[in-house]
């Protein structure tokens, strides 16, 4: 029998357009072993396997299970195009017809700049949280200038998470590519193109996130927080891969580019202070990272979040001088990104001013 009780308000849908990367994904302790397997599905007899100069161990480990490979231990940060060039007539005078990449978003961005260039098939085994494995995005740097392309070529066609290789990223850098990985997941949140399905993935690895970073800041070798900082990495990167992101990513883009500050803890030094900046303009965002961080106020709770972990929490520590703040207010004004509240160059200024003395976050 129908009930007669009041029934319950059910909230309406805007319209939304979603489309969704295609990636296969294999997620699990052990999953690497899989590596010769997916090679031969993706029709590869030779592998370029690329890597920093740091994990050319694990490198040369993951890839001898391959019949056949060449490895290149020289992906660098911002993936200068001189590098990709070295690597790119390594590959061909070795006859590789697959990519393969293992390592960070450095490692990963070496990998797309070569698929770029190539069209082969690319693998990537992501060993920290920043997310590039799910975007279709490529930042290069030529004679110091940073460029950034989307194109479907970038994107690998499979993305291998392995939780056994990220045991041994170290607890300091775990903690701040963690909440870089937050920071895709808060702005896909208040994206103007975001939509029911990329917010449900963003709630969910901010919370995934939350809850395992300082499980792993103190047993750096516990697996089951490493697994859900992993799922909760992936989350974030199909977020930003998929939704336009604001003024966060935009005011890191140009820090980063102008002062060389260090990628993940420009991100975890900004958001708290961006997320102030914004939260007016955003409530309904705002609530559900506030949710999903289970702190009633986004920013102070993420400005909490980085005191909890042990981050840096001033630009000035990253490196950056007092002056530069008017080059960043002046760099960012010059293209109005797409964010929830329109970009203010006083408003950014005393934003600005408060990150780099690493004041807690506050509404300017
Ligand atoms: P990173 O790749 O530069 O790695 C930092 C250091 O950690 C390196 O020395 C690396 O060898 C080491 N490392 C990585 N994994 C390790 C592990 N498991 N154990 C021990 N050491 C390990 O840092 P990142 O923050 O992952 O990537 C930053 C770069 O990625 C930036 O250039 C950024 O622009 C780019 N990025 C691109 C996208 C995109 O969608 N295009 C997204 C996020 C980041």
């Amino acid at each position: 029998m129908a009930s007669r009780g009041k029934a319950l308000a059910v909230a309406g849908i805007s319209p939304f357009a979603y489309v969704s990367n295609p990636a296969r994904v294999l997620f699990g302790s052990g999953r690497v072993r899989e590596l010769a397997a997916e090679l031969e599905r993706l029709g590869c007899r030779r592998a370029f396997v690329v890597c920093t100069a740091d994990q050319e161990a694990l490198a040369l480990r993951v890839a001898s299970d391959c019949a056949a490979q060449a490895v290149f231990a020289e992906a660098t940060m911002h993936t200068p195009l001189g590098v990709t060039e070295t690597a790119l007539s390594q590959l061909r005078a070795a006859g590789c017809d697959g990519l393969v990449a293992i390592g960070g978003g450095s490692t990963i961005g070496l990998g797309k700049a070569l698929a770029l260039r190539t069209d082969l098939p690319q693998i990537a085994v992501p060993t920290t949280y920043a997310g590039s494995e799910m975007t279709p995005i490529l930042g290069e740097t030529n004679e110091g200038r940073k460029t950034t392309l989307r194109s479907p070529k970038v994107l690998p066609e499979v993305v291998i998470y392995d939780v056994d290789l990220t045991i041994s990223l170290p607890p300091r850098l775990s903690a701040v590519s963690g909440v870089n990985a937050i920071a895709h997941a808060v702005e896909a949140l208040y994206a103007p193109d975001t939509n029911p399905i990329v917010s449900l993935m963003a709630e969910e690895g901010i919370s995934a996130l939350t809850r395992a970073l300082p499980r792993i800041v103190a047993v750096p070798s516990e697996v089951a927080a490493r697994e859900a900082a992993q799922y909760g990495a992936w989350l974030s990167g199909v977020c930003l891969g998929s939704v336009a992101m604001g003024l966060h990513h935009k005011i890191c883009h140009v820090l980063g580019g102008s002062f060389d500050l260090r990628h993940a803890e420009t991100h975890a030094v900004m958001l708290p202070h961006v997320v102030a900046y914004n939260n007016a303009a955003a409530l309904a965002a705002m609530q559900r990272v506030g949710n999903a961080l289970r702190q009633p106020d986004a920013a102070a709770g993420l400005f909490a979040l980085n005191r909890t972990l042990g981050n840096p929490l001033s630009l000035a520590e990253l490196g950056m001088h007092h002056e530069g703040i008017a080059r960043v207010v002046e760099q960012v004004m010059k293209d109005q990104y797409s964010n929830p509240r329109p970009l203010e160059a006083a408003a950014l200024q005393s934003m600005l001013a408060r990150a780099w003395s690493g004041e807690a976050p506050r509404a300017e």
